[in-house]
C-alpha cells in the first residue's frame, strides 16, 4: 500500500455509466518511465518544412501559433529519442515524365534531410540500423531514421531501391492515397486496379527484403495488405495506422488484419491523426468551408508550387476560423488497448504523422509525447510494456528485417 502511494494516487472515475478505479501516476513517475524507454516516432512528414524558406529545425516553434509540429527543442521537451523523417511524394502521373519528376523530388528531400542533419550534427544523427539508436542516445543526441512514404518514385526502376537504401531509407510505404504501379491504395476514388499488389510490386517487395528495407503497409488496400504479408519474407510494419473497429476508415486496419499482422510478427504504429482516431463530428461551417477550398483549388498534387502554398494558407486559415474538434490522447490509447487485446502487446507502437496532419488534443506536437506515457500508466501498463510500445517492438521488427536480408544476401537463390 505504501509503495502504491508513492507511485500512484488512485482515483475513481465514471465512464460509460460504470465506476472505474484508475491509477493517477505522479509527474515524477511519468518522467522516470518515459526516460527509461527508448522512444521512437515512426512517421513524421517534417522534411516538408525543410524545403521551405524561413524554417529552422533548430528553433522552437509554438504549435498554438505556428503550424510546425516537430523541431529539435520540442523533441528534447518531449524526450523523443528517435524519429523517422519521411520522404513523402504525393501521387501524380504514372508515366515516364511523372516517374522522373517523383524521383527528382525524392532526391531533393533526401538532400534536405542530409543538410539539416549536418547543420545540427551536435544534436541529431542519422541512424541506419536498429542498434544505432542506443549509441546515438548515449552521446546525448536524437536519432533520425529515414522512411519513404510512397513507392511511386521507384517508377519502374528496381535499381532505384538501391539508390534510396544508400541514401538511408529504411522503410518504404508501398503507396499513398492513390493506386500506384506497386499496389492498390485503400483510398483511391477509382477503386482497386491490381486487386492488391501488382507483379511489379511483388518484385519491389522482394528487393526490399533483399536490401533490408521494411515493407510499410500503411495506406494500402486490404487486398494489398494480405498480398504484402504473403509475399514478404520478413515481418512488415504499418508506420502510421489505427484500428478500424474503433474508427471506421478504410485507411485503418480491421481486427482480422491486426491478427494477421501479429502472426506475421509485424507491428502497427498508432497514427495520431484525429480523423483516423475518431470519426470527426460534423462541423457544418468548417466542413463547407473545406469543401469550398477543395473545389476552388482542385487536386492538390496537380497544383503548382505557388498554388500549393496558397492552398495551404487557405487551409490553415480555416483552422483558425473554425477550430477542429480533435480526438484526445485517451482516444489514442483506446486504440492501443484494442490492438493489444486483438494482436498482443508485441505488435503495437507509435507513428504520429506529425507535420502530415497528425496531432490530437493533449498531444498536438512532439513536445507533448509524455502525455501518451501518462495515459498508458493510468491504464495500468508497466515499464516493460511501455518500452515495447515506445520503440521496442519496432526495433525488433527492424532487426528481423535485417536478419532476413542478411540470409538472402548470403544464400542467393
Ligand atoms: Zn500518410
Amino acid at each position: 500500500m505504501k509503495k502504491l502511494k508513492i507511485l500512484f494516487l488512485s482515483a475513481l472515475i465514471i465512464a460509460g455509466g460504470k465506476l472505474y478505479a484508475v491509477k493517477v501516476p505522479s509527474a515524477k513517475k511519468i518522467q522516470k518511465v518515459h526516460d527509461k524507454a527508448i522512444t521512437i516516432d515512426s512517421h513524421t512528414d517534417t522534411p516538408m518544412w525543410f524545403l521551405r524558406d524561413n524554417y529552422s529545425f533548430g528553433e522552437y516553434h509554438n504549435s498554438k501559433t505556428e503550424r510546425s509540429k516537430v523541431d529539435l527543442p520540442r523533441m528534447e521537451m518531449g524526450d523523443l529519442d528517435g524519429i523517422f523523417l519521411a520522404v513523402f511524394i504525393g501521387q501524380a502521373e504514372r508515366d515516364e515524365k511523372g516517374n522522373l519528376a517523383a524521383k527528382d523530388e525524392a532526391l531533393q528531400i533526401f538532400d534536405s534531410i542530409e543538410s539539416n542533419l549536418r547543420r545540427y550534427s551536435d544534436k541529431i544523427e542519422l541512424a541506419l540500423n536498429p542498434e544505432d539508436i542506443y549509441s546515438i542516445r548515449q552521446k546525448g543526441k536524437r536519432a533520425a531514421f529515414i522512411g519513404m512514404e510512397n513507392g511511386y518514385p521507384i517508377g519502374k526502376e528496381l535499381s532505384l531501391i538501391d539508390t534510396f537504401y544508400e541514401l538511408g531509407a529504411r522503410y518504404i510505404t508501398l503507396c499513398h492515397s492513390s493506386n500506384n504501379d506497386i499496389c492498390d491504395s485503400s483510398t483511391d476514388k477509382k477503386g482497386p486496379e491490381h486487386g492488391g499488389v501488382s507483379d511489379f510490386g511483388k518484385e519491389v517487395i522482394e528487393k526490399m527484403n533483399y536490401k533490408g528495407i521494411m515493407v510499410d503497409v500503411s495506406h494500402v488496400s486490404d487486398s494489398s495488405f494480405y498480398d504484402a504479408i504473403r509475399i514478404s519474407k520478413a515481418p512488415v510494419i504499418a508506420s502510421h495506422s489505427c484500428a478500424r473497429a474503433l474508427c471506421d476508415n478504410p485507411r485503418n486496419m480491421t481486427d482480422d488484419m491486426l491478427r494477421a499482422l501479429a502472426k506475421n510478427g509485424g507491428v502497427i504504429q498508432m497514427c495520431i491523426l484525429s480523423a483516423y482516431v475518431k470519426t470527426p463530428v460534423p462541423q457544418p461551417e468548417r466542413d463547407s468551408a473545406r469543401t469550398a477550398i477543395r473545389k476552388q483549388f482542385g487536386d492538390y498534387y496537380s497544383l503548382s508550387d505557388s498554388a500549393r502554398k496558397e492552398f495551404m494558407n487557405a487551409w490553415f486559415k480555416l483552422d483558425e476560423d473554425f477550430p477542429p474538434v480533435l480526438a484526445t490522447v485517451s482516444d489514442v490509447v483506446d486504440h492501443i488497448d484494442h490492438i493489444v487485446a486483438v494482436a498482443g502487446i508485441d505488435h503495437v507502437g507509435i507513428g504520429t504523422d506529425f507535420d502530415g496532419g497528425g496531432g490530437v488534443e493533449g498531444c498536438n506536437d512532439v513536445s507533448e509525447m509524455k502525455n501518451i506515457t501518462a495515459e498508458l500508466l493510468r491504464r495500468g501498463y508497466n515499464q516493460k510494456e511501455i518500452d515495447k510500445i515506445w520503440g521496442g517492438n519496432l526495433l525488433r521488427v527492424f532487426g528481423e528485417v535485417q536478419k532476413v536480408s542478411k540470409s538472402l544476401q548470403e544464400n542467393p537463390m
